[in-house]
């Protein structure tokens, strides 16, 4: 045992830039995902980019004999949980289907965890866990709010599900990341984001738009009390935010963990609004972008953003890439895709 790291939705976005880096850094990765929302070519594009070819295992999360021969199999301490559906549009409208799979695949993995002695367990939460803060920037100890969609209830109670099987299990130690909002590619635009149908996220809106894909970005309100009166939120680059699962998993493997149940913040700790994100864009890549401003959109907040003290002090974690970095190589990739 030791180096290996389940990596369960290691295909998706996030998970497979942090595959990247834990093959990087000297972890053997296993990866689990249904290819749901995801296909094989970023299992691909992390081997072009690490010269090593991960364990591809295709199998549900949810279905706990797939799993359990999963365990069975393959030896493994650390485990990092990204296996999710993540609309909150289509959260609202098919509640059932993400409380069935946001929970039952992290309560199915966390039950084989207790039942095959693996120790340490990384999970994916979201800065949504904040819901419309009073106090900005937001600390690990700002009350979370209640959640205004299924999606963001299964993060908190994904959240309280960990810290309670960690309380119950003297074997298990576990870290939920609180993500920002995660933009960007890897830099050899081997692997990045894959959204289906028309995008809701920003970033992805914009390269659409900006490959002639979509016609014109809406900016959702200029009319919120903000410096532009756009939204601010705290954007951070998909490769600084998978390395932070690598000190993470470090952290938990070297057992200097302070409690066995921890939270961090994954962010900047700097606000950016909408309108200079796009401004951002367009000077990283010197293209313009069609867009026009537009009603507010609903279940918005006004602005948010990260204090990453604790991140910066307890894993020696911080954000490094430059945002125009981060928009060129979210360009590149779109081209890439488009290709
Ligand atoms: P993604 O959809 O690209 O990746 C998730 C992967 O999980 C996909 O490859 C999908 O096929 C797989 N998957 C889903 N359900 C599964 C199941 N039952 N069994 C096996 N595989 C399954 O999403 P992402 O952006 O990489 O997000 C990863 C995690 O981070 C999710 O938990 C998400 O909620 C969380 N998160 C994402 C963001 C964001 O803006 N991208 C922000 C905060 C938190
Ligand atoms: N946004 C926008 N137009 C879009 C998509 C998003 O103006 O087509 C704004 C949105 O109102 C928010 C910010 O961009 O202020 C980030 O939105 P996103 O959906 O990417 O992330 P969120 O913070 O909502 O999870």
């Amino acid at each position: 045992m030791g180096k290996s790291v389940l990596v369960t939705g290691g295909a998706g976005y996030i998970g497979s830039h942090t595959a990247v880096e834990l093959i990087n850094s000297g972890y053997e990765v296993i990866i689990v995902d249904n290819l749901s929302n995801s296909d094989r070519g970023s299992i691909e594009g992390i081997s072009k980019i690490t010269g090593v070819e991960p364990k591809f295992i295709e199998a549900d999360c949810c279905d706990k004999e797939a799993m359990r021969r999963v365990f069975e199999e393959n030896e493994f301490d650390s485990v990092i949980h990204f296996a999710a559906y993540k609309a909150v549009g289509e959260s609202v409208a098919e509640p059932a289907k993400y409380y069935r799979n946001n929970l039952l695949s992290f309560i199915t993995i966390l039950e084989l965890m207790v039942e095959y002695g693996r120790r340490n367990v990384l999970f994916s939460s979201s800065a949504t866990v904040y819901g419309d803060a009073e106090q900005l920037p937001v600390t690990e100890l700002t009350p979370r709010k209640p959640a205004t969609s299924p999606y963001g209830n299964t993060k908190q109670m994904a959240e309280d599900i960990l810290r309670d099987m960690v309380a119950a299990n003297d074997n298990i130690a576990g870290i939920a990341l609180r993500y920002f909002n995660p933009i960007g590619a890897h830099p050899s635009a081997l692997i990045g984001e894959l959204p289906r149908g028309v995008p809701n996220n920003l970033v992805p809106y914009i390269t659409q738009t900006a490959a002639g894909i979509r016609e014109c970005l809406s900016i959702f309100g200029d009319d919120y009390d903000t410096p532009d009166g756009s939204c601010l939120r705290d954007y951070i680059d998909v490769v600084d935010l998978a390395r932070a699962h690598v000190v993470a998993v470090d952290r938990l493997s070297n057992g200097r963990n302070k409690d066995r149940y921890e939270v961090f913040n994954v962010g900047t700790g700097r606000p950016v609004s909408v309108f200079e994100l796009v401004r951002g864009f367009e000077e990283a890549n010197s293209l313009k972008l069609n867009y026009r401003v537009a009603p507010r959109r609903a279940g918005d907040v006004k602005a948010v953003w990260a204090d990453t003290t604790l991140a910066n002090e307890e894993l020696g974690w911080r954000a490094e890439r430059d945002l125009s970095d981060t928009l060129r190589a979210a360009w590149e990739w779109e081209k890439h895709v488009r290709q």
